[in-house]
């Protein structure tokens, strides 16, 4: 099959929130392509009719459905290219990439490559659930796809697993295709079930059972306790994991902690010319805060393509327990953008402290709440006690 070979300036991989906000700030500047690997533009707010969806420039509330055509329509409005049905499926060269859609085969190289594939749910292959392999098994993501999008029906008794926010969407989903739901399951001490769903806590999913279709699936409380649940379906929500694979073929180095690209505050990656924005970097936030950091790139992509020197790394920025990770994570820090602090467990206004090679930088409490599901906002008041020649810098609650 043959290959076009085609130029532009800035390649965003990802129409979701965050890369339409970035093509809608850049596209009266300079030319933007959008590719998306789905039919429709607009990512993941395509198919979630519950929730809110804001923090666009005029502060509307909308549902996901309106909130993702309003992306869209400003990113084409401002003369940005989204082409759907296309997936960018590697690297050619530094800027680069390999490309298929409905026309075949092609090789985009541009002068700003921005990473904004978004997040997905790890699948229960990667939780490690033993047992068969039935259907009937999904992610909440696959869920609603299969109930908002092609109307496909999903079975009439659900077992949904996790104990974030999004456990409610994927119950409220269930019940309006007509399914039961038995329980909310979760190895958290507190989870998120609607009224009239039981909450299973501290309990895992350590089986699944069925030929053909799942039958049911089997329970481990942690004081060792097991139990059994029949059902047809079983959703597995959150824990989310950035969708890094085009990062990772590109060598684009990754953060520990949140699995996405390493970027420092203006979103630059550690390759010339890479930028990433939005869940790619770190797993599920608000659309509002991917949308902001789409359009918060926009200046350091035009000062990359007018030649502004790429800077070699800074000190990365590393947490400890019982803090698991922070976006962005190298300095530079954040222009005056708040660093997102996530802690592996509930801590109600922490005393966060910076340190680099055994120095203090700052201590201070910051109002606000960090949970496994929830960020804290840190506005980075010690950046520029930060040695950019010294060791990593490391965040702590102390
Ligand atoms: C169930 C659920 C409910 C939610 N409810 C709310 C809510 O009520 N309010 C709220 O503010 N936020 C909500 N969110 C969060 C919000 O949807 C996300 O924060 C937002 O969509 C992130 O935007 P993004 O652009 O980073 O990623 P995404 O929206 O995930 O978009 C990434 C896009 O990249 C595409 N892509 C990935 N790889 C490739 C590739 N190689 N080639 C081409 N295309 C590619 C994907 O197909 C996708 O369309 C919810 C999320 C979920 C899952």
């Amino acid at each position: 099959m043959s290959r076009a070979d085609r130029t532009v300036d800035v390649l965003v991989v990802g129409a979701g929130p965050a890369g339409l906000a970035l093509a809608a700030r850049l596209a009266g500047a300079v030319r933007v392509e959008v590719l998306e690997r789905e039919q429709e533009a607009g990512g993941v707010p395509r198919h979630c009719l519950y929730g809110g969806f804001g923090a666009l420039p005029e502060r509307l509330v909308l549902g996901g459905p309106q909130y993702a055509r309003h992306a869209v329509r400003a990113a084409t409005a401002a003369g940005a290219v989204v082409r759907t049905g296309v997936t960018a499926t590697g690297w050619a060269g530094p800027l680069s990439l390999e490309v298929t859609g409905p026309g075949g085969l092609e090789r985009i190289t541009a002068r700003a490559v921005v990473l904004a594939t978004g997040a997905r749910e790890r699948p229960r292959s990667a939780r490690l659930v033993p047992g068969s392999r039935p259907a009937g098994v999904l992610t909440t993501g696959e869920l609603q796809q299969s109930v908002h999008l092609y109307g496909q029906d999903v079975g009439r008794r659900a077992v949904v697993v996790g104990g974030e926010p999004v456990a409610r969407n994927a119950v409220r989903t269930l019940r309006r295709a007509g399914a039961e739901v038995v329980a909310v399951v979760t190895e958290r001490p507190r989870g998120a079930a609607p009224a009239g769903v039981p909450l299973l806590t501290r309990t895992a999913v350590a089986e699944l059972r069925g030929r053909g279709r799942l039958s049911g699936v089997g329970l481990r409380h942690e004081d060792g306790r097991t139990g059994w649940l029949a059902c047809d379906t079983v959703v597995f929500t959150g824990d989310w994991i950035p969708d890094h694979e085009l990062a990772r073929r590109g060598g684009v180095p990754l953060d520990p902690g949140t699995r996405g690209p390493s970027v420092d505050g203006c979103f630059r990656t550690a390759v010339p010319g890479v930028f990433a924005v939005g869940n790619a970097l770190r797993g599920i936030e608000r659309a509002g805060t991917a949308a902001a950091e789409g359009a918060a790139a926009a200046g350091a992509v035009l000062a990359h393509l007018s030649g502004t020197a790429w800077p070699e790394p800074g000190p990365a920025l590393l947490v400890r327990a019982p803090l698991v990770w922070v976006s962005p994570n190298r300095h530079p820090g954040t222009a005056g953008r708040p660093l997102l602090l996530r802690s592996g467990t509930a801590v109600s206004a922490p005393v966060v402290t910076v340190a680099q090679d055994g120095r203090l930088l700052w201590r201070r409490r910051v109002p606000g709440r960090t949970s496994p599901s929830c960020s804290l906002r840190l506005v980075p008041g010690w950046s520029e006690r930060v040695d950019p020649t010294g060791g990593p810098v490391v965040l702590g609650l102390g």
